[in-house]
């Protein structure tokens, strides 16, 4: 390449109209050392255009990675869903972005957290986007809690910091998080690589047939890879060596031609079973246990393409579990049903009024009809047709009625409360299988060691009582196990403030 002045490299660059510009390197100046004049036009463009190359970062979920893929619908589920792309057979496009929940853009990979699993199948009846994670579980059951559950995860007002204490506060106080805490704490809590983690749907589904016969679904995507995870002190080193190592690790697999691929189950429960199920099925803080609702398998979904342009079509993509297709729906989880609104919201504000024209959020329905108009950034159109319904010059509208497809029954006064009441609504009963039943006696040991670990990062003393009470209600050996982990840690090392500081070189240059 050469470097003359007056040189064009290449063709040379353009400006944002498409005219030449003139200098990339060097601004226009009243003299060589005079002051650069306002009408560069070129520089004045270039900077404000810097200015603003930033979207805010999602506010959860804002560290993530992504590649496109493609599911295919293997076996016949046609009995409990009409969806077209679970029809035996079908190939849908599809785009999957994994992420962490609490850290920032730049946050370590392998900080301990729950992982996204996004799904978003352009299918032929509009895109159905899955906006799961990697855990079956969530914390809270109610929407009207996440904004106080993000902010107790992320950063304290005053000190810009994350804070473990904060963290167990909120925990303690709302004790249906225990599921996914127990969950969180265990091995599952750091995944090896993004391949080698299951995905979950998490919440309870409605699906729907073509007789109009409606189930109760949970999606299970079990990793092709095997699942995997890594323990807390490989997790830290990974933090401090390559905090992108998960977004990597995924590119560079899929890039050598190791496409990863997750087999997708569904649990199905016959829709009058909700009723007397011996807890609520539409509690996101439990599963459904396997011997009740065995797993039917659906088809796989393979990841073999990654993002041209990060940006463009990772950063902008703008998933959101409003995105339904006919014969699936919602389901009276009331954290599904809050996310229903907040995603397509918080969309309009990080991206704009007009996400959904962007190539990577488009649909690929021929034929679409919409009666959205205008706002920001709008460049798809209709041409001059009616944007009023109905209308007398043939633009269709819609104008169903009656009782809806994917909807239930449900009656009474408006109320503030839980849920109805089953029989095994408890908050600890699930973790504490997970302990006891499903952990070995090494998962176990390595559960009491991150949470030793997380409790001797900053939980107050006031605050501590109530997190042994929490796990000792989990299983009571394992509480006093915890305790006793964080006592004999605290004999042997007396809490320093502040943090002392490995490797300092001293610089005495300037003495
Ligand atoms: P099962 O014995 O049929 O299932 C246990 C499940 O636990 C496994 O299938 C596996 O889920 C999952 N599992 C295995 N190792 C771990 C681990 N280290 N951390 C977290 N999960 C692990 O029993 P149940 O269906 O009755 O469930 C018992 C408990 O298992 C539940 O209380 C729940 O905590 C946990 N679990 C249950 C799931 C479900 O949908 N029923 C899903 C995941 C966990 P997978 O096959 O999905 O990898």
């Amino acid at each position: 390449m050469t470097d003359e002045r007056g040189a064009r490299p290449n063709g040379g660059s353009t400006t944002g109209t498409g005219a030449p510009a003139q200098s990339d390197r060097n601004s226009l100046t009243l003299g060589n050392n005079g002051p650069i004049l306002l009408h560069d036009t070129h520089f004045v463009e270039q900077m404000a255009h810097f200015n603003r190359e930033r979207v805010p970062e999602r506010n959860v979920h804002a560290k993530g990675t992504g590649a496109f893929g493609v599911f295919e619908t293997t076996e016949d589920v046609s009995r409990y869903t009409k969806a077209a792309l679970f029809q035996p057979g079908t190939t849908t496009d599809m785009l999957a972005r994994f992420s962490t929940v609490a850290g920032e853009q730049g946050s370590p990979d392998t900080w301990r957290d729950p992982r996204g699993f996004a799904l978003k199948f352009y299918t032929t009846e509009g895109n159905y986007d899955l906006v799961g994670n990697n855990t079956p579980v969530f914390f809270i059951r109610d929407t009207m809690k996440f904004p106080h559950f993000i902010r107790s995860q992320k950063r304290r007002g005053g000190t810009g910091l994350r804070d473990n204490d904060m963290q167990w506060d909120f925990w303690t106080h709302n004790p249906e998080s225990a599921h996914q805490v127990a969950y969180l704490m265990g091995d599952r809590g750091v995944p090896a690589t993004l391949r080698n983690m299951n995905g979950y749907g998490s919440h309870t589904f409605m699906w729907v047939n073509a007789a109009g016969e409606k189930f109760w679904i949970k999606y299970h995507f079990k990793t092709d890879q095997g699942v995997k995870n890594i323990t807390q002190e490989a997790a830290d080193e990974l933090a401090g060596q390559d905090s992108d190592f998960h977004r990597r690790d995924l590119h560079e697999a899929i890039e050598a031609g190791q496409f990863p691929s997750w087999t997708l189950h569904v649990q199905v429960m016959p829709y009058a079973d909700a009723k007397t199920y011996r807890f609520n099925p539409f509690d996101l803080t439990k599963v459904w246990p396997h011997s009740d609702y065995p797993l039917i398998k659906v088809g796989k979904m393979t990841l073999n393409k990654n993002p041209d342009n990060f940006f463009a079509q990772i950063e902008q993509a703008a998933f959101e579990p409003s995105a339904l297709v006919p014969g699936i729906g919602f389901s009276p989880d009331k954290m599904l049903l809050g996310r229903a609104f907040a995603y397509a919201d918080t969309h309009r504000h990080r991206i704009g009024t007009n996400y959904q024209q962007l190539p990577v959020n488009k649909h690929r329905v021929e034929g679409a009809n919409s009666y959205q108009f205008d706002g920001a950034m709008a460049f798809e159109h209709t041409g001059d047709q009616p944007v009023y319904a109905p209308n007398s010059y043939g633009r269709g509208y819609s104008d169903e009625l009656g009782p809806v497809e994917d909807g239930w029954e449900s009656d009474g006064e408006f109320v503030r409360n839980v849920y109805d009441l089953h029989a095994e609504d408890d908050d600890f009963g699930q973790p504490r299988t997970l302990i006891t039943e499903v952990f070995d006696d090494a998962m176990r040991e390595r559960l009491v060691n991150n949470v030793a670990g997380h409790i001797l990062g900053g939980v107050k003393d006031q605050t501590f009582p109530r997190v042994i009470e929490y796990w000792s209600s989990i299983d009571a050996e394992i509480g006093k196990r915890i305790e006793e982990a964080v006592h004999a840690a605290k004999a042997e090392i007396p809490a320093p403030s502040p943090t002392p500081i490995k490797g300092v070189i001293e610089d005495n240059t300037g003495v």
